[in-house]
């Protein structure tokens, strides 16, 4: 595989121009979890550009990022870092090895098919799913405990039928959603 071939995929299903980064780590120096990361969102970039695709998409750092748009507002060229890993979280779920970080795989797509069903989220209900697929019945469980005293875990789920609109949006790949 030619090293411009995972570069083109990237910014095609992304639909970003990753290819006018020049590396000036805007991005990085703004990432809320850049520090949580083996190579940052600049660095992830690069990489993408050397064709290190085995070493991108097993990298923990895609799905660490919360999407938070700083480095689409913070980059001079704007480029938005939350589409490509978007872009790379598909790619590697599309691949035959596991990714990098199952559980929070699983959760994004727990997360997804409650909105999907419900037409909106339950809290509780994304939790009990969590914890019985994951395995983890007791992790942060202090924490989640706190929440549901502050009322934050609401047991019972409120009604909304997905309407046209989230229809839509789940039809969507994201990418497009971005450019609308
Ligand atoms: S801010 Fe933009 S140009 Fe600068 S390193 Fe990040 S993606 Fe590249
Ligand atoms: S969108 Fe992702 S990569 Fe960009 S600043 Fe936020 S967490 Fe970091």
């Amino acid at each position: 595989v030619e090293a411009g071939d995972f570069a083109r995929r990237v910014d095609e299903l992304s639909r970003q121009p990753t290819r006018r980064c020049f590396h000036c780590h805007k991005c990085t120096a703004g990432c809320p979890v850049a520090t949580e990361m083996a190579h940052g969102p600049d660095r992830l970039l690069q990489l993408i550009h050397l064709g290190q695709e085995d070493l991108v998409l097993g990298s923990d750092d895609i799905w660490l990022c919360l999407a938070c748009e700083t480095c689409g507002t913070r980059c001079p060229n704007d480029i938005h870092l939350a589409p490509v890993m978007d872009a790379l979280r598909r790619l590697s779920l599309a691949r035959s090895t596991p990714p990098a970080q199952p559980r929070l795989a699983l959760f994004h797509h727990l997360f997804l098919d409650i909105v999907r069903t419900r037409g909106r989220m339950h809290e509780a209900g994304l939790m009990a799913a969590y914890k019985l697929r994951s395995g983890d019945l007791l992790g942060d469980a202090a924490a989640g405990t706190r929440l549901f005293l502050k009322g934050k875990i609401p047991l019972r789920a409120g009604v909304a039928r997905p309407g046209e609109m989230l229809r839509r949006v789940f039809a969507t790949p994201t990418a497009e959603r971005r450019q609308r």
